[in-house]
Formats: C-alpha cells, sequence, structure tokens
C-alpha cells in the first residue's frame, strides 16, 4: 500500500470545495458520469483503432444507491486505469485542475452563472462525500488499484481484487448530503443531466411485459372470458437516451422524428411545434442542435429559458443567454456545442469571438429557413404567422441582420385577412395613399373590434388597413419609418381619415365664420378640457359628428414606454388625452347651433360626446349610469 499527499499548495482544498458554489452540489453526479462516459468512449476508440484488444461489447454505467451504508457508487466498464495512471490522473493532473479552477474563481464564485459547471471534475465528488474511492481495472493487462481519500490531502493507493474492467467509484456521502441517498433525487439529476449522453446508464431495475409472452384467453362453461396477465420481467431501468436526434443527420430524419424527440424534451407541453430548424455545422466551429419554433403567445418574458445547452450531449444550462441571439430565446429546442466556452462569466462570453459567430450563425440560419417556409409554402406560412410574428418581430428590432433578411419573409396581414410583405404592400398602395406632400401613410389598426368605425371609414376611400397588434408593434413601426423611405404609420383611430391622409381636396364647411366661432364657444364650455381638445372638422354631412381620436404620437411613444421603453417615464405619467372631432356638416351640429336654449344646447353636446366615448369603451362607471338614466328619460 502506498500512502502519500496529493501534491498541495494550500492547506486542505477540501472544505474550500465544500464552500465553493453550495448551490450547485449537486453537478458532482454529471461530472463523475461525465468521466464514466469519456472512460467508456476512450475505451471504444482504442478497440476501433486496435489499440486495445479487448471485446469492447455493450458498455453501460450504472448507478446504484447503497442507503444503509451511505455510499453512492458509479461504475462504468470504460478503458479503467492502473495504479500509475490513478497516481498521474488524480493525484497530480486532476488534483492541479481542480485547484487552479478554484483559485481562479473562489472570488467570483458570486456569478451564479455558468461558472462552476465545469472544471471542478473529478473532485467536485468532495462537494458531497466525506470519502472516496476509486476501485479501478485498466484493460491493460494490470493489477487493479484502489484509491481511497478521506477529504484531506492524504490519499492511499493500494492493490485491489477487481477482475471486470473498468472503474467503480464509491462515495460515502457526508451527513449534510444525505438527499444524495434517495432515488428520487438522483433519478431526477440523472434525467436533468445524463438524459442524452452517449453511453447508456442504468439506474435499478423496471418490469415490463414480457414481450415474448402472449397471455392465452380462456372460456369458461358460461362462455366468459378471462384473459390470463402478462408475464413481468425484469430489465434494466436506462435512464438515458444515447442517439437523441441532434446528434444525427438531417437527411436521416424524417418529420414524425422532429416531433418525437421534441415530445422527448418536453413531455409535459401538448402543442406540436409549428416547425424546426436543425443546426449543423462543423466550421469554423462546431455545433449542432434543433430549434423549435413553438405557438407564440404575447407574453414574451414567459416563454423564456427553454433552450437547453449541451456539451457533448451532457446537459450544462438552460440559460442560453449571451449564447443564442435575446430574440430565439423564445424558441425551444437544443444547442450542442464543444466549443462555447463555459467557465467564464456571462459578459465574457458575450465578447468571445467564437460566440458572437455561434450566435450570428444561428441567427442567419433562422433567417434562411423561414425565408424557405415562406417561399416553398406561402399558404402554410401565412396560416402561422400568428403563432411567430412575435419572435420575427422582436428579431427585425434586435438583430440588424435579421431586420434586412426579414423583408423576404415578415408579413403585414390586413384587416380583412390578407397578407402583403413589405414590398408588395407598398406596390398596392402607393398611388392610393400617398398625401399630397409625397408621404406614404401606411394604416393599421390594432384591434378590429373596437376600431371598427374607423376601419370602415378607411375602407370607404379603398385603403387598405393593417392588422398589427403585438405588443412591440409600436417599436418596430418606429424602426419601419426610420429605415424606409418617407412613410409614416398612423392609426386609424389618430384622426379622421381625412387628416390621416392628406389630399387636396378640401370638403367646404356649411359653417361661416361667426357660427363656426359660437359653435367653438359653446362646445369649449361643455366638454372638459383636460380630457379632450375639440378639433372642428368639415366631413361629409353622413359622417359621424363627434369621434374621438387619440393622437399617433403619444400614444405611440405612451406604449414604446410600457413595453420598455426603460428609463424614464415621461409619457407613462401624462394623463390620457383625447381629441374631438365635431363634424362641422352634420345635421346635429345644425340642430346644436339651432337650438333656442343654452340648457338644451349643453344636453345635447353632452349626450352626444358620451355617445362617442361610448362607442370608444371610454364611457364608465358613474357617467356610464347617468348616460344610460338620461337616454331612458329621452325616449319615454
Ligand atoms: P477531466 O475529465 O476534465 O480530465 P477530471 O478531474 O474529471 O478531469 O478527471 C481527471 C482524470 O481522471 C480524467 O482525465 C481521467 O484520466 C481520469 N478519470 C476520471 N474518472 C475516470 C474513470 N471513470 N475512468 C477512467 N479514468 C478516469
Ligand atoms: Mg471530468
Amino acid at each position: 500500500m502506498t500512502k502519500g499527499n496529493i501534491n498541495v499548495s494550500v492547506e486542505n482544498i477540501f472544505p474550500l470545495i465544500k464552500k465553493f458554489l453550495y448551490s450547485d452540489h449537486e453537478i458532482f453526479l454529471r461530472e463523475l458520469i461525465s468521466n464514466a462516459t469519456d472512460a467508456t468512449l476512450k475505451l471504444k476508440h482504442l478497440t476501433n483503432i486496435g489499440e486495445a484488444k479487448v471485446e469492447y461489447g455493450d458498455p453501460k454505467i450504472e448507478v446504484t444507491i447503497d442507503k444503509e451504508g451511505k455510499k453512492l457508487h458509479i461504475i462504468d466498464q470504460g478503458l479503467g486505469m492502473t495504479a500509475e495512471e490513478v497516481e498521474k490522473y488524480i493525484n497530480q493532473v486532476a488534483f492541479s485542475g481542480a485547484e487552479e479552477f478554484l483559485d481562479k474563481y473562489k472570488d467570483s464564485a458570486k456569478d451564479s452563472g455558468i461558472i462552476g459547471h465545469f472544471g471542478l471534475g473529478f473532485y467536485s465528488a468532495f462537494m458531497v462525500a466525506e470519502k472516496v474511492e476509486i476501485i479501478t481495472k485498466s484493460f491493460k493487462d494490470e493489477p487493479a488499484a484502489h484509491w481511497t481519500c478521506d477529504g484531506s490531502p492524504e490519499f492511499t493507493l493500494e492493490p485491489s481484487d477487481k477482475t471486470e474492467r473498468g472503474t467503480e467509484i464509491i462515495l460515502h456521502i457526508a451527513e449534510d448530503s444525505t438527499e444524495f441517498l434517495e432515488e428520487s433525487k438522483i433519478s431526477e439529476l440523472l434525467l436533468k443531466y445524463n438524459k442524452f449522453m452517449p453511453v447508456s446508464i442504468k439506474f435499478g431495475t423496471k418490469e415490463i411485459n414480457d414481450p415474448d409472452h402472449e397471455p392465452a384467453t380462456t372460456k369458461d362453461a358460461e362462455g366468459k372470458e378471462t384473459t390470463e396477465p402478462h408475464r413481468k420481467i425484469t430489465v434494466d431501468n436506462i435512464i438515458n437516451n444515447p442517439n437523441p436526434a441532434w446528434t444525427k443527420q438531417p437527411a436521416d430524419l424524417k418529420e414524425e422524428d422532429y416531433t418525437g424527440f421534441y415530445r422527448e424534451l418536453y413531455p409535459m407541453q401538448f402543442e406540436e411545434p409549428l416547425f424546426n430548424i436543425h443546426l449543423n455545422v462543423d466550421y469554423p466551429f462546431n455545433l449542432t442542435g434543433i430549434l423549435y419554433f413553438p405557438k407564440m403567445s404575447n407574453d414574451m418574458q414567459m416563454q423564456k429559458d427553454k433552450i437547453q445547452l449541451y456539451q457533448n450531449q451532457v446537459f450544462v444550462t438552460d440559460n442560453v443567454e449571451g449564447i443564442v441571439p435575446e430574440f430565439l430565446t423564445m424558441l425551444r429546442g437544443v444547442i450542442d456545442s464543444p466549443d462555447i466556452p463555459l467557465n467564464v462569466s456571462r459578459s465574457y462570453l458575450q465578447a468571445d469571438g467564437a460566440v458572437k459567430k455561434i450566435s450570428s450563425y444561428i441567427t442567419r440560419k433562422v433567417a434562411d429557413k423561414l425565408k424557405s417556409l415562406f417561399n416553398s409554402n406561402r399558404e402554410d406560412f401565412e396560416a402561422k404567422w400568428n403563432d411567430i410574428k412575435i419572435v420575427i418581430e422582436y428579431g427585425m428590432l434586435s438583430e440588424e441582420k435579421f431586420f434586412e433578411k426579414a423583408d423576404a419573409f415578415a408579413l403585414y396581414p390586413t384587416v380583412d385577412g390578407k397578407y402583403y410583405t413589405y414590398e408588395e404592400l407598398f406596390n398596392k398602395i402607393k398611388a392610393s395613399q400617398t398625401d399630397k406632400d409625397g408621404k406614404l401613410v401606411i394604416l393599421y389598426a390594432s384591434d378590429k373590434e373596437a376600431q371598427h368605425s374607423y376601419i370602415e371609414s378607411a375602407k370607404a376611400k379603398d385603403y387598405e388597413v393593417l392588422l398589427l397588434d403585438s405588443p412591440i408593434i409600436s417599436h418596430l413601426i418606429q424602426k419601419l419609418e426610420s429605415t424606409k423611405e418617407n412613410i409614416t404609420f398612423a392609426r386609424v383611430d389618430g384622426d379622421h381619415i381625412n387628416n390621416l391622409i392628406k389630399k387636396d381636396e378640401t370638403t367646404i364647411s356649411k359653417l361661416d365664420e361667426e357660427q363656426t366661432k359660437s359653435l367653438d364657444e359653446l362646445l369649449k364650455e361643455v366638454i372638459p378640457s383636460d380630457k379632450f381638445t375639440v378639433q372642428l372638422e368639415a366631413m361629409d354631412s353622413n359622417e359621424s359628428p363627434f369621434t374621438i381620436t387619440q393622437p399617433e404620437f403619444m400614444r405611440r411613444m405612451k406604449e414604446m414606454q410600457a413595453t420598455g421603453g426603460g428609463g424614464m417615464n415621461m409619457f407613462g405619467n401624462m394623463p390620457e388625452m383625447y381629441n374631438l372631432v365635431v363634424n362641422t356638416n352634420s345635421e346635429l351640429v345644425s340642430e346644436i347651433l339651432d337650438t333656442k336654449t343654452k340648457k338644451k344646447q349643453e344636453r345635447l353636446i353632452t349626450q352626444s360626446l358620451d355617445l362617442a366615448r361610448l362607442s370608444q369603451g371610454l364611457l364608465k362607471g358613474e357617467e356610464l349610469t347617468n348616460f344610460i338614466k338620461r337616454s331612458y328619460e329621452m325616449i319615454k
């Protein structure tokens, strides 16, 4: 037996390891299973190239719990280690690796991001164990070795009588970590970190119906049938799928394989994904993965943190911020890349050249896929638009490259259910919706029901009205206005349609100057000036006498602020202000002017104002009650 000290420069590193990232103790299991996987795959390679003259067979990794003995075992059938190799890889290399890692990061452990996910390796076992044993037999014809370390820098190394090839790691679980002796806990961790690792992982056994046994059915005297129970057999409980879809070639996968894999990733998700994007590059960096577009709701925050990041099939995190462009974090799926540096902070990650390339590759792939979906089946793409627009619009806002590419597939739906690309829309409306100053006015509504009457007025003039209802649309509109030449967006309820698209023709007012003046004064006496700005307009006599509008600019600024304008709250605190557009050519206005008593005039104005408010859903509470009462009085 050899006794010795692990080469230490720190007096005792184990308490440090234990303290380090206390929230993340569970990663020890992933580290040990990664090592077992590496050892197995290394052996596979050596047998493939003829270096190891042993039968590779169908090796698996086994995890067992010994509750009484308070031990957790991780057993592999990989290449194993000789005593000399234990000395070298465990006592020297791994240890100095762990030491270096701790030294580097002990101060930044607060950066709970990706740090600590990788790098601690074998010694992470001491986060949960008070003593660790390694019993290992190399594939080389040499005696097995038994290493023991109790968490002090001392270790022992002695021969062992283990005969099968491979390594067994025995963790003597510490008093404060007994949760790792619970089957449910280990099962949960295996599913979280190792669900797609490339070597089969066995955790216990399970009973299944014997596939070779067909239960017989017998009839009794009365003709009643009874079927004997299925014969049960016990099989290994393999917790992982060693060949997940993303590791395969796109050409080898059918649509069902992609949806099947989606099920596997999100067993609790019942909705089918809309489509998927298979990522697969090996130059200038390695990256594979499958991204899914789920049906998207308008709540953007809700849908984050669904993409899982793997390194060589080992789960790392489901926070892909910094690696995947922000707008795509709403997607689901898997990204696997050995080239993403993980034991670094987020800010470093975002500045890393390789990561930047990965991020822009993913953006490009997504844009290309959307374009090809649009080109190959436009009808289907239009049908899905409502469920995916939020991602696309968000991408157009946040990634310049994506914005440029999106011209090819971003759609602008109309209230009548037509879908235009920007170019199509432009060509369609440029003759009719260009105002007298040569500016193209793109009309839109955000709510077909609420803005019905305004939409109708626009349609009466043969204008196209878009239906734009995303929460971030005001930002996108702002961006389009600043990139496309000489255009402006106007929501249909922003003003009277004649003012939204100003043409040269004018309608003559029936009122002379004096009448106009007295109408204006009268209205201002009755209409509360803190809520409405009165605006007299000469319109067709059959158009609505009173209409409430809300000017585009203020409304848009408020909306932008509400959906992440950040910083100052300049517009949010402003009271809601509306314009009251009064049609001076309407019969009602003539009647108001012709009415003799002031009291009656006021009543007419109040009632008309309330009707206008009612049509906008702005009449509520006591005012609504009074209005209803008053209206009944009138028809009595
Ligand atoms: P890393 O995996 O990054 O090399 P670790 O600290 O996890 O660092 O492991 C250190 C070394 O110990 C490994 O590189 C390997 O040589 C050896 N090792 C660890 N676990 C096993 C195992 N189960 N079978 C064979 N060798 C192992
Ligand atoms: Mg390792």
